[in-house]
């Protein structure tokens, strides 16, 4: 598996202080909120619950599962295959998503969580890939910038497999040439 790595950008250390900086800010604004907090599935399940780990308010978990991908290039569609299952109105969301690529996922997500009467929406990234967003989205915080590259581990897949990687890495162009 690590043979098909082109090159480690983030590893678990450099992940781990990210995590604990936004976590820190997280703390002191939702602090006696209740949010709930929405991993979106598949991809952000690890950074999710790194993420987490680390709140020190009440929420609760309702995860989100969406997809608009196929293989390497993005297909424009947004669809909900798994829905929350509680009533977001009046409630503060927090999104956590692996990585905001078009940005067509998220801004789909927020939107539709606004018509619901969230409170207020979040977005926390754990990458941002600015240099690809053909919609205007930008997230609230994120771990790193990331290139416009292929990457893969720490939930991030290719056809399913590399997402339990310790680290974020750019997949070598050969594994799906
Ligand atoms: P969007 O284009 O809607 O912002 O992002 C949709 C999804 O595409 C992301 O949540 C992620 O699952 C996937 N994606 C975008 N860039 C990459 C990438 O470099 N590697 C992998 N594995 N998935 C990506
Ligand atoms: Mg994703
Ligand atoms: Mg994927």
């Amino acid at each position: 598996m690590n043979n098909d790595i082109e090159k480690v950008l983030f590893d678990q250390d450099q992940l781990n202080k990210r995590m604990d900086e936004i976590a820190a800010r997280l703390n002191k604004k939702y602090e006696g909120q209740e949010p709930i907090v929405i991993p979106v599935l598949n991809g952000a399940m690890i950074f999710a619950s790194d993420m987490i780990k680390r709140l020190t308010f009440e929420l609760t978990i309702e995860p989100i599962r969406a997809s608009s991908y196929e293989g390497t290039s993005s297909t424009g569609k947004v669809k909900i295959t798994q829905d929350v299952k509680s009533d977001v109105k009046n409630r503060p969301v927090i999104f956590m998503e692996d990585i905001i690529d078009t940005g067509r996922t998220l801004k789909a997500l927020s939107d539709l969580m606004k018509e619901r009467g969230a409170k207020s929406v979040e977005v926390i990234s754990m990458l941002d890939k600015p240099e690809t967003r053909v919609v205007d989205f930008y997230p609230d915080d994120y771990g790193f910038k990331a290139p416009n590259e292929f990457l893969v581990g720490y939930g991030l897949d290719y056809n399913g497999l590399y997402r339990n990687l310790p680290y974020v890495g750019i997949l070598k162009q050969r594994v799906y040439a």
